[in-house]
C-alpha cells in the first residue's frame, strides 16, 4: 500500500510535466480537447450528454447544475484535471495513471501550441425580405407550372376518351 505521501510526492511529479507557464487556451478549444479527451480515455462511456458550459471566477469547472463547466481562466491543467477525476474518479493510483496518460496526450498532440483554435465560422449573409420574398414568389410560380402541365396532361387524356366514345356512338 502506498502512503499518501508518495501519492501526493506522485501528483506532485505529474504536475511539473506541465510546461510552465501553460499557454492561455480559449473555451472552444478547452471545450475541444476535452471532447478528444473523454473519447479517448473513456470510450466505453454512453454517449457523454452533458452540455459543456463555459464558467468563470471561482466556478473552477467540472460539473455544474447546467452541464459541464469549464472555466478558461483555470487553464489546460484545471480542465483536464476536473476530466481526469470524472472519468477516473478520487485520488489513487488508477487516477494518477489516467490524469499522467492525458497530460502527455495533450502535450503530445499540439494542442497546447493551438492547433484546436478554431476561427468563428462568419455568419452567412442575411437575406433581406425582399429577396425571402422574391425566392418565394419564384418557387411558387414554378410550383403553379408544373400544376398546369399536370392539369393540360390529364386534360388530353380524357379528351382522348371521349372523343373514343363519341366515335364509338356514332
Ligand atoms: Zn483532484
Amino acid at each position: 500500500m502506498r502512503t499518501t505521501k508518495a501519492l501526493r510526492e506522485d501528483y506532485r511529479r505529474m504536475d511539473s510535466t506541465w510546461p510552465r507557464p501553460l499557454p492561455q487556451a480559449t473555451f472552444q478549444e478547452l471545450k475541444s480537447a476535452a471532447i478528444r479527451l473523454r473519447r479517448k480515455f473513456h470510450p466505453r462511456s454512453p454517449k457523454w450528454k452533458m452540455k459543456i458550459v463555459e464558467t468563470s471566477g471561482n466556478r473552477h469547472g467540472g460539473r455544474t447544475s447546467r452541464g459541464w463547466g469549464i472555466n478558461p481562466e483555470c487553464g489546460w491543467d484545471s480542465m483536464v484535471h476536473h476530466l481526469s477525476h470524472f472519468i477516473a474518479g478520487g485520488h489513487h493510483d488508477g487516477h494518477l495513471q489516467t490524469e499522467w496518460a492525458m497530460i502527455k496526450h495533450v502535450r503530445e498532440s499540439g494542442w497546447l501550441e493551438g492547433n484546436l483554435k478554431r476561427e468563428p465560422k462568419p455568419d452567412a449573409p442575411k437575406a433581406s425580405l425582399i429577396e425571402r420574398r422574391a425566392a418565394k414568389a419564384q418557387r411558387l410560380k414554378e410550383r403553379a407550372e408544373r400544376e398546369l402541365k399536370a392539369a393540360e396532361k390529364r386534360l388530353r387524356k380524357w379528351t382522348r376518351k371521349v372523343r373514343y366514345y363519341e366515335q364509338r356512338a356514332a
